[in-house]
């Protein structure tokens, strides 16, 4: 599937739309999720067109790669997840129902965020 340059974390890239930024560098960019699913829900997006993990992992360089890791963590730490811990989780296609076709990953804190994902009925 090509990259779909209209989904809403390009148009948030290119300011078009306002985001709540709460970090920035040459390869990432994060700002709070505006549906919150915990006290401390923000996103984290490489600046780069990838649509999914999936393409980001094959397709980003090194440079890109390793820029963005240590964006999710510093994101993480500034935002004071650390001690009581945080999770990051990515979604990535139709089944982990990935709404959003810009590759992110979500960073969870602020609560116990109870197990790790729901068991099949
Ligand atoms: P996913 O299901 O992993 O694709 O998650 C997409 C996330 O993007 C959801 O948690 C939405 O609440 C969030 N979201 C959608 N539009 C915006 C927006 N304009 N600003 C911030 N978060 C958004």
């Amino acid at each position: 599937m090509a990259y779909d340059p209209e989904n809403i974390f390009a148009k948030i890239l290119r300011g078009e739309i306002p985001c709540d930024k709460i970090y920035e560098d040459d390869t990432a960019l994060a700002f709070r999720d505006i549906n919150p699913q915990a006290p401390v829900h923000l996103l984290v997006i490489p600046k780069g067109s990838y649509e999914s993990l999936d393409d980001f992992s094959d397709n980003a360089s090194d440079a890109e790669i390793a820029g963005f890791f240590r964006a999710v963590g510093t994101v993480a730490r500034e935002a004071g997840a650390v001690e009581a811990g945080y999770r990051f989780l990515a979604n990535n296609g139709p089944d982990a129902h990935q709404e959003v076709p810009h590759f992110h990953v979500h960073v969870f804190a602020g609560r116990d965020l109870g197990g790790m994902i729901k068991r099949a009925p």
